[in-house]
């Protein structure tokens, strides 16, 4: 009997603990974050989805973390489970921004908050936040490389150029394309930059999804059709996967040897491969968007509504979305090239010398 009593008020005293210690608890206890990302085919999700993953497992949470290998329906289906396991709020770089709304709806029947991450959501009301870059100066910087590497200033020219824009589903490419505009086309106007091929829309030099290789045919066709006697100077290019495409396709027709230089060859996100390429003389320039950083707010903000806080925004105006403008985190890019990745990239520890230079 005595034993049985002890038993009792051991087991009573456990659960008053356990449940004390569910009342202290923060936002975090037995919540599950659903993280939905685009692709591992390009090393910047695989790094922000891992970094993401600690951050919110150190704060308690579980997470649910899924790629869906560019396929907009993989992506889809990925959400909708997540939405039919119960969790507790979705952090979503979507692959195709206009193709979610719907499933955003059944999150809001649920009332599972969503956050943007990096890639806008379109066309959805259901969108609380938004963690990214400043787009528009991604490709600033991009253009600026190109304005004060080749003196355009000082109203050096004529060069050769030609420009490459990211996926048209993708509400981010259209800023990279307009921020890098906005200082190429004077230049353009002016003669100082002459684009061989005329194709100066968006549309004329979108890639969809991204893809490196569509960008490698792309500029095969440009090469051939306009480059056997002239030489291209520069390629504006939105994002590395794109770039070493396009530098592919240089190398075939003989650029980086003899008279004929790499062309300068702009880039994005200082993916492995792209380091090694500018390191090699290859690519010319990248901007690095560091992920860690781009983790940590997302966290962040995520945190904070699920404490029914306010999370800390720096913008209320640039991202509108078509329903409305969704408050927005914008943090600073910066341009990489020969002179300042040691700097930008190692001394920062986001790759080791090791893996730049094996
Ligand atoms: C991201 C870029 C990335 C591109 C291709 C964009 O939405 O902002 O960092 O280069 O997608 O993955």
């Amino acid at each position: 009997m005595k034993r049985f009593i002890f038993l009792m008020c051991a087991f009573l005293v456990s659960v008053l603990l356990v449940g004390c210690s569910e009342d202290s608890s923060g936002a975090s206890d037995s919540k599950t974050v659903g993280i939905a990302m685009p692709t591992k085919s390009s090393e910047r999700w695989v790094y922000d989805g891992d970094n993401m993953k600690a951050e919110f497992e150190e704060l308690g949470y579980e997470v649910d973390l899924q790629y869906a290998e560019d396929v907009v329906e993989n992506q889809v289906s990925q959400i909708e489970n997540m939405i039919t396991k119960g969790v507790d709020i979705l952090v979503i770089a979507s692959i195709d921004g206009e193709a979610i709304t719907d499933v955003l709806t059944q999150a809001e029947n649920m009332d599972i908050p969503v956050i943007a991450y990096d890639r806008l959501i379109m066309n959805s009301d259901h969108v609380s936040y938004y963690a990214t870059f400043d787009n528009f100066q991604v490709g600033v910087l991009q253009a600026q490389y190109i304005e004060e590497s080749l003196g355009l200033a000082d109203g050096k020219g004529q060069f050769n150029i030609e420009l490459f824009a990211g996926s048209p589903d993708d509400n981010n490419a259209y800023f990279f394309w307009d921020g890098a505009l906005s200082i190429l086309q004077p230049y353009i106007d002016n003669g100082q930059l002459v684009v061989q091929s005329g194709q100066t829309d968006f549309e004329q030099g979108a890639t969809l999804r991204w893809d490196g290789s569509k960008a490698q045919e792309r500029m095969d066709n440009l090469l051939s059709a306009n480059y056997s006697s002239e030489k291209v100077d520069v390629v504006l290019s939105p994002f590395d996967g794109i770039s070493r495409g396009v530098i592919s396709s240089l190398k075939a027709v003989g650029y980086g040897s003899g008279d004929k230089p790499m062309p300068i060859v702009t880039g994005q996100d200082a993916e492995l491969a792209s380091v090694k390429s500018i390191i090699a003389g290859e690519q010319t320039q990248t901007v690095f968007k560091d992920t860690r950083e781009l983790a940590k707010k997302a966290v962040e903000m995520a945190d904070s509504v699920l404490s029914d806080e306010e999370p800390e925004i720096n913008d209320t105006e640039t991202y509108d979305n078509g329903n409305k403008v969704v408050p927005s985190y914008l943090l600073e890019p910066i341009s990489v090239d020969i002179d300042n990745y040691e700097q930008e990239l190692i001394e920062t520890e986001y790759y080791s010398e090791d893996e730049v230079s094996n």
